[in-house]
């Protein structure tokens, strides 16, 4: 087994900051890259080293993998941490890393490649046994086969692109005539988003709820899931609010999906931390839909309910680790919910805002922890993700934590720019969210025309 001395952190942000307080916990030096944009943000003060990669445009700084292996060659890291987003699902980064010995914080490049084809992912699910939401097998031909399956399935249907990521390259069709548009318009937006124009169709679940099983696997065959996330709370399939565990869901149906997530990662020879979305009907019957091969924004809430550091657990896992936990060890408590706090006018169509940050003032108190980079002076770049904050409240109950949380929103006071805080206010009041009615279509139906 390695022991790590130097972690490279290959992002920014909040998450940057996680992992390099995580670093800091296990007598790891940390080193962080950042761009011209981020100098000067507090959070590079408190790391060991820091890299300028290049000029704002992630394209020139946080996607560009020359600059990042070089930086970490230079600072004679053993590891990169990739965080969420940017290079932490790129199979030619993870390819990189290893050619270059230095350990990727995440797991082996053939399951980043095969579970990041979302196609070839579902086609696994479906050999091993795990549900998956009828449609295509494999991508589609052609229009006419899209045509042909939707007309077996029955409308409406959903095309997806098998690169897919950030609710892009997803269009909704109703009918033949919506289908033949959105099969090219999502083959458009794939071939330009992700640079590959494969798609594939699944039925169209209406108002699902989008539950997650959080999976860790060591070097060693043993893999152990810490339960679920429920992330209905989304807007344009992006998530806002993420809880675990999920309100009202079976405890029998949080098993099965425990297994069934344990089962799918098992087979594709997995390891380290991971993510295997679903979605639910209101029948409480479960479709896989992907697995993200990362940290994901949300994991706090996972983190409170288990108390199992999932960063710290990532960078001991890499290092060739056992995990010190079997399933049995595993016990899920309390209450946990994250609001993602995003630098937007939702009053003016989530317009982004960035811009300097006058006066901040953070909530606090018992069951409260704020993942932040920003502060009062902090200038959030025009560059980069709007989202500014996750604010988590850990309780014992459901009621509890929403009380909380709405009382940390009040206290919550960021000036000088405009955030999504009002609109998680109403959120947190609204009579179906309190009474656990989720779906992915909540925020749509109450809160958008
Ligand atoms: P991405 O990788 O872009 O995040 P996902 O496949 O994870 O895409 O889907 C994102 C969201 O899109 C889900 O959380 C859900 O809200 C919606 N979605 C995806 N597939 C379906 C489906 N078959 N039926 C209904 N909603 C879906």
């Amino acid at each position: 087994m390695k022991k790590f001395s130097r972690i490279l952190i290959a992002n920014r942000g909040e998450i940057a900051l996680r992992i390099l307080r995580a670093c800091r916990e296990l007598g790891i030096e940390s080193v962080i890259v950042h761009s011209v944009a981020d100098a000067g943000a507090g959070y590079l003060d408190l790391a060991d080293r820091t890299v300028c990669i290049g000029p704002g445009p992630s394209q020139q700084s946080y996607l560009d993998i020359s600059r990042i292996i070089a930086a970490a060659e230079v600072e004679d890291v053993d590891a990169i941490h990739p965080g969420y987003g940017f290079l932490a699902e790129n199979v030619q980064f993870a390819e990189i890393c290893k050619s270059s010995h230095i350990e990727f914080i995440g797991p082996g490049v053939e399951a980043i490649a095969f579970l990041g084809d979302k196609g070839k992912a579902r086609e696994l699910a479906r050999e091993v046994g795990v549900p998956c939401v009828p449609g295509s097998t494999g991508i589609l031909e052609n229009e006419d086969e899209a045509l042909k399956i939707a007309q077996e399935i029955g409308y409406p249907v959903i095309v997806k692109a098998v690169a897919g990521g950030g609710g892009r390259g997803m269009r909704v069709a109703h009918n033949d005539i919506t289908l033949k548009n959105g099969y090219s318009q999502a083959k458009i937006e794939a071939e330009t988003a992700f640079n590959n124009p494969d798609v594939y169709l699944e039925k169209y679940v209406e108002k699902p709820r989008h539950v997650e099983i959080q999976i860790l696997a060591d070097h060693h065959g043993e893999v152990v899931h810490l339960g679920e996330r429920d992330c209905s709370l989304q807007r344009r399939h992006q998530k806002l609010i993420e809880e675990s565990p999920s309100p009202g869901l079976p405890p029998e149906v949080r098993d099965e999906m425990g297994v069934a997530a344990k089962k799918l990662v098992k087979a594709a020879g997995y390891t380290n931390a991971g993510t295997v979305e679903f979605i639910v009907d209101k029948d409480f019957n479960f479709y896989f839909i992907e697995v993200n091969t990362r940290i994901q924004v949300e994991h706090p809430v996972t983190e409170m309910v288990t108390g199992v550091d999932l960063i710290k657990e990532q960078i001991r896992l890499a290092s060739g680790e056992r995990l010190g936990m079997t399933q049995d060890d595993i016990k899920t408590k309390g209450v946990a919910i994250e609001c993602r706090i995003n630098a937007e006018d939702p009053a003016d169509n989530f317009r982004p805002c960035p811009g300097k940050i006058g006066q901040f003032r953070a909530p606090g108190g018992y069951g409260v922890r704020l993942d932040t980079h920003a502060y009062a002076g902090y200038t959030v770049p025009p560059n980069y993700d709007s989202m500014i904050a996750k604010l988590i409240v850990y309780q014992e109950t459901r009621e509890e934590a929403i009380n909380c949380m709405r009382r940390c929103l009040d206290e919550f006071v960021i000036e000088g720019i405009s955030t999504t805080i009002p609109l998680a206010q109403e959120i947190f009041k609204h009579l179906n969210f309190v009474a656990g009615k989720v779906n992915t279509g909540f925020i749509e139906e109450y809160f958008l025309d």
